[in-house]
């Protein structure tokens, strides 16, 4: 029988129990005593039936009290419920059984923090790389148990686009990675990862890259300054070995910038500038670049724009290097006579540092690549140029050691703009 039936037949009984009440107290003479009697017995059994009712609900998992009618309707309705949402809740559970067990034998360390900074929950590799215990360490503050400066700084600063790495000094040398995301109400979901061997793979990458680049360097010296000797004293050399002793200069020129950008590239790969850091009045860098500049190629029309004194927070070298990469590069792959404007400036929220030229500009095919090493548009130009191809990787590089972002805008014909956008 549907509640609504059951309700409707009881109302119905209740209506036949005043009724039959009322025509037999009438008949013998005492109506409303026999009404309010049969009112009485009708309250104590719904008092009775709640009691069996309050009493099943503190474990509905037993069967339901046995009744009929309103009663029985109401038991079955409500044990309906019961199952279903026992039901829904065995999925639920099963399901996130499910998911924690994936998470839980992930290699990766995975940790629930709330939006508090309390742990949620963590899995094994959280606990063996980061020390962990669980659940022991359920509601514990991360940042107490963790107690790493780097982490914590990342951790509160809250920009994630870039995971963490750390090297760990202690019985065994250990890098870890941290990625953060959020989720839900400010929860975040913290990975670490144990990345020891790519560490070390990459760093004895750099450490060759690095040796080579010194090793080398010694006898080109040696080779170079016999050949200066050689050039110094043209008028004692046979005419035929003059133009190949000249191209041999050139070449050893353009090999000593080579291994000269290479280990400033190591350099700024293996030092981490955030490290050291020292307020740099860009303004000034610039004006002093500019005027450097001037002096050196006084054929060439440069011009700077500086509209805010702000100063930032990194390493001069570097940023002076940066510059003066972009400003070669804009007055090697434009006219001698065309315009070469570097600008800083603050705009919404960030500073900007720009060099716009306005030479033979970039297909927009080439310029995410344009940072890599030795990439080049056009090989034979570059070469032409006495450029190493490294010029950009060092931008990008003193760029990230900065958290700034280079952005290349450029029109093929109209010129280029490379900007260095710093974070206010
Ligand atoms: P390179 O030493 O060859 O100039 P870079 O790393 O400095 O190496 O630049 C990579 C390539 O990007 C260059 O070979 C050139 O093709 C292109 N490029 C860089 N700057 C400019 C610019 N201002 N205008 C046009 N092309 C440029």
């Amino acid at each position: 029988m549907s509640p609504q039936a059951a309700w409707l037949a009881e109302l119905r009984r209740l209506l036949a129990l005043v009724a039959v009440a009322l025509t037999v107290g009438w008949l013998i003479g005492w109506p409303w005593l026999l009404l309010s009697a049969a009112l009485l017995a009708l309250t104590v059994r719904w008092a009775w039936q709640m009691r069996r009712l309050l009493r099943w609900l503190q474990d509905p998992s037993q069967e339901p009290p046995e009744a009929l009618g309103f009663w029985g309707a109401l038991y079955d309705r409500l044990y309906q419920l019961q199952r279903k949402a026992s039901a829904r809740e065995t999925e639920l559970r099963s399901r996130l059984d499910y998911l924690q067990d994936s998470l839980s034998s992930m290699h990766d360390g995975a940790v629930m923090v709330s939006a508090g900074g309390a742990i949620e929950w963590s899995n094994e590799a959280a606990q063996r790389l980061l020390g962990l215990r669980y659940p022991a360490d359920r509601g514990q503050a991360l940042l107490n148990l963790v107690r790493l400066p780097a982490f914590h700084r990342y951790y509160i600063a809250g920009a994630f686009e870039d995971p963490l790495q750390l090297r760990m000094q202690g019985d065994r040398e250990q890098t870890l990675q941290f990625a953060i995301t959020l989720f839900g109400n400010g929860d975040r979901l913290v990975f670490v990862r144990d990345i020891t061997k790519e560490a070390h793979l990459e760093q004895m990458r750099r450490d060759f890259v690095g040796n080579v680049s010194h090793e080398l360097r010694t006898p080109l010296t040696v080779i170079k300054g016999y050949l200066e000797m050689i050039l110094a004293n043209a008028q004692q050399l046979e005419p035929r070995f003059q133009r190949p002793l000249e191209q041999m200069s050139q070449q050893t020129d353009r090999m000593e910038n080579l291994l000269k950008d290479l280990l400033w590239l190591s350099r700024l790969e293996s030092v981490r500038t955030q490290t050291r850091r020292e307020q740099v009045d860009i303004a000034a860098l610039l004006e002093e670049l500019v005027d450097e500049l001037r002096t050196l190629y006084p054929e060439r029309a440069l011009t700077l724009q500086s509209d805010t004194r702000v100063k930032i927070p990194g390493d001069y070298r570097e940023l002076h290097s940066a510059v003066s990469n972009l400003i070669l590069n804009a007055f090697k792959y434009s006219k001698d006579d065309s315009l070469v404007t570097v600008s800083w400036r603050q705009q919404g929220g960030e500073l900007l540092l720009s060099v716009q030229d306005q030479g033979i500009g970039i297909d927009a095919v080439h310029i995410p690549r344009l940072t890599e090493r030795f990439y080049r548009v056009d090989d034979s130009r570059s070469s032409a140029t006495g450029g190493t191809g490294l010029g950009l990787a060092i931008v990008k590089h003193v760029a990230a050691g900065h958290r700034a972002e280079l952005r290349i805008a450029s029109l093929p014909g109209k010129g280029s703009t490379f900007t260095l956008a710093f974070r206010g």
